[in-house]
């Protein structure tokens, strides 16, 4: 059976403003903001507001909202870092790679020849995740 939702998730904790984060987007739906320890410059998450592990037990009209901020959040990396492209990756369950337990999507800029660093790796500096939503806010129109 699969496990059940923990609410004191560390992102369950961030949507309830318990936890700071580098916001850059939010609708009434969803959150976007700077991945603490991020895989490469621009590294963005994008988690629906709604409880759930991850894709497995998500409602299909969540997932429905969900990937239209995503989307968004694509292209407002790809422009704010003038990236040759993006990539969306999302893990399910622990032998997947997922580490925290409410479902969210990584968008990372990448940029020709230039390869990711590991996941979950070192801490960003917190000046510099500040700027990078700031850049992406403004690639967005809502800076
Ligand atoms: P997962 O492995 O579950 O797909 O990824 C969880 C992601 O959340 C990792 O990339 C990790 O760096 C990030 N992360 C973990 N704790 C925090 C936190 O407290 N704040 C932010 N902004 N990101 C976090």
């Amino acid at each position: 059976m699969a496990e059940a939702y923990d609410p004191n998730n560390i992102f369950a904790k961030i949507l309830r403003g318990e936890i700071p984060c580098h916001k850059v987007f939010e609708d009434a739906d969803t959150l976007s903001f700077m991945d603490i320890m991020p895989q490469g410059d621009g590294h963005t998450l994008v988690l629906p507001k709604a409880p759930s592990r991850n894709l497995l037990d998500a409602q299909p009209e969540v997932l429905a909202s969900v990937i239209g901020t995503v989307q968004r959040i694509a292209k407002g990396v790809k422009a704010a870092f003038d990236a040759d492209g993006v990539f969306v990756q999302q893990f399910n369950e622990a032998p997947a790679g997922q580490t925290v337990f409410h479902l969210h999507f990584h968008v990372i800029p990448r940029f020709a020849g230039v390869p990711l660093k590991g996941h979950t790796g070192q801490m960003a500096d917190h000046a510099v995740l500040a700027d990078h939503a700031a850049k992406i806010r403004a690639a967005l129109g809502i800076g």
